[in-house]
C-alpha cells in the first residue's frame, strides 16, 4: 500500500456506520444485517465489532501521549473509556448494514413533511449560497453510490434524512425486521441516527488494508482500519440545524485532496474522531502490530488529521459542533 492507495482510500470513505440495547453485548449481537451482504464481510465485521467491545484503554489515558480528545468524545458515564462505551457510543448510531444493490428498497414514505429545526440552514447549505462558492449540498446520488464503485462504507441512514429533509419528504428503506426473520419492515428515516449503514467490497479490499495478507482473520491492523471507518461513519448520524449529519466540505487549494468533499471544519468532525480513535487504539494494541502495520496506519492517521482544515478565519463557524441529533416529532410520520 502507498499513498496513492490511501488516497483511494480516503476517497472511498467519505461517509459513516451501526447498533442497539443491553451495555453488556458486544455491538455484533445487535447489528441487523441485509440478506444481500456476504456472509465473509459480516463474519468479519461481526468479529471487528467484538474485539472493539474488549478493549481497554487505561494505561493510554493514564499516559501523557492520550490526547485529550479521546474522553471527551467517547466518554459514557466515566472517564475512563472503554471498548465497551466506545460500542455503546456506536450502539446509538448505527443499526442496520446493508449491501450495494438494497437501495433498490427506498421509498418516499410522505411529502409535504414539516421538518425540525427548518429554519436553521445545515452549514453546507450556508456554504452552498455564496458564503464558500465552493461547496455544494450533497446530493442522495452521492450517498447511494452505484454498484459499480468500490464502497467502503457509506451512512446513508443520515444522508437520506438530510434529503429529505431538503426535499420536504420522508424517506422510507425496506429493511430485515431481524437477523432471523424472513419478514421486512419500511423504516421510515426519521433522524439522522437512523443507523443505517452501507457496506462494500472497499471495506475488505488488500490494497486498502494495512495488511494486504489477512483481510479475513483476526489482524489488529486490519480491525483498527475497519474500526477507525465505522467511528468516522457512525459520526454522520449526529447533528441538528445547523450541524445535521456534520457534512464535509471541499478541502482548499494547495490540500493533497483539492476540490473534493473530503475536509472538515470542526475539531469533533467525522474525520477527527477516526484520528482520535485510532491513535488510542494504536497506543494500546502496539505490541501486535507489525512495523509495515504500524508505518501504514502512522500513515492513515496522518490523513485525516490532515482534513482538519481552518475555517477560513470565520467567526461564525464553532470550532466544535453540536452534536445533539434532531428528530421528527412523533406523529410527523403517519
Ligand atoms: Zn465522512
Amino acid at each position: 500500500m502507498n499513498f496513492k492507495n490511501i488516497k483511494s482510500f480516503c476517497i472511498l470513505s467519505l461517509l459513516p456506520f451501526f447498533l442497539a440495547v443491553s451495555y453488556a453485548e458486544t455491538l455484533s449481537k445487535h447489528v441487523i444485517y441485509s440478506p444481500l451482504l456476504k456472509k465473509e464481510f459480516k463474519n468479519q465485521l461481526n468479529q471487528d465489532l467484538d474485539f472493539l467491545y474488549s478493549a481497554q484503554f487505561g494505561a493510554y489515558l493514564s499516559s501523557p501521549k492520550s490526547n485529550p480528545m479521546f474522553s471527551k468524545f467517547f466518554e459514557q458515564d466515566s472517564p475512563m473509556v472503554t471498548g465497551a462505551d466506545i460500542s455503546e457510543w456506536i450502539k446509538k448510531r448505527a443499526h442496520f448494514v446493508i449491501a450495494q444493490g438494497d437501495e433498490k428498497f427506498l421509498m418516499s414514505a410522505k411529502e409535504n413533511v414539516k421538518y425540525p429545526n427548518s429554519k436553521a440552514k445545515a452549514y453546507s447549505q450556508e456554504w452552498n449560497n455564496g458564503f464558500s462558492a465552493e461547496v455544494k449540498i450533497p446530493e442522495k446520488k452521492d450517498f447511494v453510490p452505484s454498484k459499480k464503485s468500490n464502497v467502503a462504507m457509506t451512512n446513508i441512514g443520515a444522508f437520506l434524512y438530510m434529503d429529505g429533509k431538503i426535499n420536504k419528504n420522508l424517506n422510507a428503506i425496506m429493511l430485515p425486521k431481524s437477523n432471523t426473520a424472513s419478514e421486512f419492515v419500511s423504516y421510515p428515516i426519521t433522524s439522522p441516527r437512523a443507523g443505517i449503514f452501507m457496506m462494500g467490497e472497499g471495506l475488505f479490499n488488500p490494497e486498502l488494508s494495512p495488511n494486504d495478507q489477512k483481510v479475513f482473520s483476526s489482524n489488529v491492523a486490519n480491525s483498527i482500519f475497519r474500526l477507525s471507518i465505522l467511528i468516522h461513519e457512525s459520526h454522520h448520524s449526529d447533528g441538528n440545524g445547523r450541524s445535521l449529519c456534520f457534512p464535509h466540505i471541499v478541502c482548499p487549494k494547495g490540500h493533497s485532496m483539492e476540490g473534493r468533499l473530503a475536509c472538515d471544519y470542526p475539531v469533533n468532525g467525522p474525520y477527527f474522531y477516526s484520528f482520535v480513535f485510532s491513535t488510542a487504539m494504536k497506543n494500546v494494541y502496539g505490541k501486535d502490530l507489525s512495523y509495515v502495520e504500524r508505518s501504514i496506519l502512522l500513515l492513515i492517521d496522518m490523513d485525516a488529521a490532515s482534513r482538519l482544515v481552518p475555517n477560513d478565519g470565520n467567526p461564525s463557524i464553532p470550532s466544535f459542533w453540536d452534536d445533539e441529533p434532531e428528530m421528527l416529532k412523533e406523529g410527523v410520520i403517519n
